[in-house]
């Protein structure tokens, strides 16, 4: 026993020096610098007793960082902008929002230029840590060649921000890396569960041509196989010139496409008056861009079943 014990101990020894010099001759110069990183803000929030703040830049970002950050004593979630902001394309910083970045360790982004005020916040808080939801993602283009931000809007693309949320969140809270990726499996395996059953419901559908407002929806075209035909306001909130009222109810007319998608999130006037002109009809598709202050867990899956019971009404007709 005793000599199984000292060859034991030895085995441990020389193993963990062959893993140290590895370690030490291996680890790249960056790796070793975010580890260190990662190292102060675990210190800092465990020694001075103080939460781990997670600042998310809004709504869709913020249900999926809460799902990830789920019930992990010491971190809180906070949504920067109102959750009835709605997109950010057009966003100005307003004096509270750099408050509340200024006491965020993390801020959470979608990126693909969603939020266009992020210079600034890097210019005036260079320290901050920030996990880019977007990132590594493939990129849809508008017509004029602009990268598309609206990947959540696909179940696909909200999985692998989820996936990556959680991997920033893991590799620079290394305290807490394993709940991170464990919440964002489970919140994962609901979503897959959704997506199959949208695509079940959705695989027989006869009409395939939509027209939408904003630049929303894309991805989510993308990944149930439909056609957008036209984009009513591609800036949201503002109502489209007489000339592209036009042209978009020649669209309509010339493709027979007889569904409109609006958005509770914006007026359905120029909708209305299209849909009079041409016979479509008007449904609501919302792009999970709003809810209520204290979002449910699944305040994004309920937000996508509502969307799949209109689409099933819109397109099976
Ligand atoms: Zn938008």
């Amino acid at each position: 026993m005793l000599k199984i014990n000292r060859i034991g101990i030895f085995v441990v020894i020389i193993l963990s020096l062959i893993l140290s010099a590895c370690g030490r001759n291996n680890t790249h110069f960056q790796e070793k610098s975010i580890n260190e990183e990662n190292q102060k803000i675990s210190d800092n929030y465990e020694n001075t007793e103080n939460d781990l703040i997670i600042v998310t830049s809004f709504y869709p970002i913020y249900v999926f960082t809460k799902n990830i950050a789920h019930d992990i004593p010491g971190v809180k979630v906070i949504n920067m902008t109102e959750p009835q902001t709605g997109c950010l394309h057009d966003y100005q910083l307003v004096p509270a929002d750099m408050k509340t970045l200024e006491k965020a360790d993390i801020f959470v982004i979608n990126g693909a230029g969603m939020e266009s005020f992020l210079d600034k916040v890097m210019s005036q808080l260079p320290d901050l840590r920030i996990i880019e939801a977007s990132l590594g993602i493939p990129l849809l283009k508008d017509d004029n060649g602009e990268e598309n931000p609206h990947v959540w809007v696909s179940i696909s693309g909200a999985i692998n921000e989820v996936h990556n949320i959680a991997e920033g969140l893991a590799a620079l809270d290394s305290k807490n890396s394993a709940k991170y990726i464990e919440n964002s499996e489970e919140y994962v395996k609901r979503l897959e569960a959704l997506k199959d059953k949208m695509h079940d419901a959705l695989k027989d559908i006869k009409t395939k041509d939509i027209v939408t407002f904003h630049e929303a929806f894309p991805y989510f075209a993308q990944e149930f196989g439909l056609n957008i035909v036209s984009v009513v306001e591609r800036e949201p909130g503002s109502e489209p010139s007489a000339g592209e009222l036009a042209a978009t109810i020649k669209a309509i007319n010339d493709s027979r496409v007889k569904v409109l998608f609006a958005e509770p999130q914006y007026s359905t006037k120029a909708a209305e008056a299209i849909a009079s002109e041409t016979g479509a009809k008007v449904y609501i598709l919302d792009p999970v861009v709003t809810g209520p202050k204290d979002a449910a867990p699944d305040s994004y899956e309920k937000t996508m079943e509502e969307n799949l019971k209109v689409l099933v009404e819109a397109l099976y007709d």
